[in-house]
């Protein structure tokens, strides 16, 4: 018996739509920390436990690459040679990277200047196909859909279900740390496919069926040994210019700096519906003054870095202590989607600027003291 992780087909490959056959595609994405944030509590006073799960420290630096390995796994057993996806960026990155592992092709089409530097540049290094579409995340969906009903082309956007697949097994490792489920889940939502798989995740976790899960029967129910008898309430967050979950309809022209969540038109739409209702949970919303206040707390009190599109779950649970729905002895785990490098122009922006001296002792002794705390 060895040590070695390995990704997480092989970790949860009895509950995932595998099988010994299976060419298993992986970067050994998958067995994330669970960070116990030690300072954010006490800076506002409330007396609850909260836990960060850090998808940034994924191969790719997003939760995505957990969903990744199950469809580009899938797509070579099926024989493909090809995958496509629409992006608003960390799909493509992880789309790219899984696609080289794999040796196939990968085209990636990306809202034109609406992505952030870091998942361009994988896209671009890992060798894929770059499409830059002059229109939104949507048209670039919209756009995959209509070109692989003629083309011999693989999509792995969540509308693939091997995505939500794999994506589940975030759940699996939270109740195997925790040896039980969270009081709540706090999340951001844009396409809607990481709520909806959390949710099918911790409900195969306690043996109970959902609605979100299309495909229950692929999975046998995880046998927790008692560990888990309740499932998490889940909370879903959503940049206020991008928020078809408040507004009870799509949005056609969503607008955020949390790049990674602007999209209008969701398409796990009635699955997050699923996974709210069921849960007992809600929507709440944030405007990008929130988000970047939020990113910038957690990187300064915490020194954790993800990017704003994950900062939300921050922004909305410190909004929902705030108004006591959220109530003190609560336990709650925030998924951090993806890391703050991918990013680094919002995070420049957002900071203060280096100093700049000469190169002599007494200038930087200078800036040291008029910085050194009290
Ligand atoms: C994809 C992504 C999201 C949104 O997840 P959905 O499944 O589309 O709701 C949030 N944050 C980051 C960093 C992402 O890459």
């Amino acid at each position: 018996m060895t040590h070695h992780y390995t990704g997480l087909i092989n970790r949860y490959r009895d509950r995932l739509p595998v099988s010994a056959n299976t060419p298993v595609v992986s970067l050994n994405e998958g067995n994330t920390p669970l960070i116990e944030l030690v300072n954010l509590p006490k800076k506002i006073k409330k007396d609850v436990r909260i836990l960060a799960k850090f998808e940034g420290l994924n191969p790719t630096g997003s939760f995505k690459d957990r969903g990744m390995t199950m469809a580009v796994t899938k797509a070579i057993e099926a024989g493909a040679r090809a995958i496509i996806c629409a992006s608003t960026g960390n799909t493509s990155a992880a789309a790219a990277a899984y696609a080289a592992r794999a040796g196939i092709a990968c085209f990636v089409l990306i809202p034109e200047g609406k992505i952030a530097l870091g998942k361009l540049s994988q896209a671009m290094m890992h060798g894929s196909v770059v499409i830059q579409i002059r229109g939104n995340f949507d048209d670039g969906m919209r756009l995959v859909q209509e070109v692989a009903r003629t083309l011999p082309l693989n999509i792995v956007n969540s509308i693939n279900p091997y995505r939500l697949q794999g994506q589940k097994t975030i759940a699996f490792e939270i109740v195997e740390a925790l040896g039980e489920c969270p009081d709540y889940h706090v999340l951001p939502v844009g396409n809607a496919g990481n709520i909806s798989a959390h949710w099918i995740g911790y409900s195969e976790a306690v043996g109970l069926k959902t609605e979100s899960c299309p495909n229950l029967e692929v999975a046998a129910p995880y046998k927790t040994g008692g560990l888990a008898t309740k499932r998490p309430i889940m909370v879903g967050y959503q940049a206020s210019g991008a928020a078809p979950f408040l507004r009870g309809a799509m949005v056609d022209q969503p607008e955020t700096v949390a790049t990674a969540i602007r999209i209008g038109h969701p398409v796990s739409w009635k699955l997050a519906w699923a996974a709210k209702n069921e849960s007992g949970g809600w929507f709440n919303e944030c405007s990008d003054e929130e988000i970047l206040r939020a990113q910038k707390l957690l990187a300064d009190t915490e020194g954790i870095f993800c990017e704003p599109a994950s900062a939300i779950s921050i922004a909305g649970l410190l909004k929902d202590l705030e108004r006591s729905v959220i109530g003190e002895g609560s336990m709650i785990v925030c998924t951090l989607t993806g890391h703050g490098l991918k990013d680094p122009d919002t995070a420049i922006a957002q900071s203060s600027k280096p100093f700049l001296v000469d190169a002599t002792r007494t200038a930087i002794e200078a800036v040291i003291g008029e910085n050194m705390p009290k």
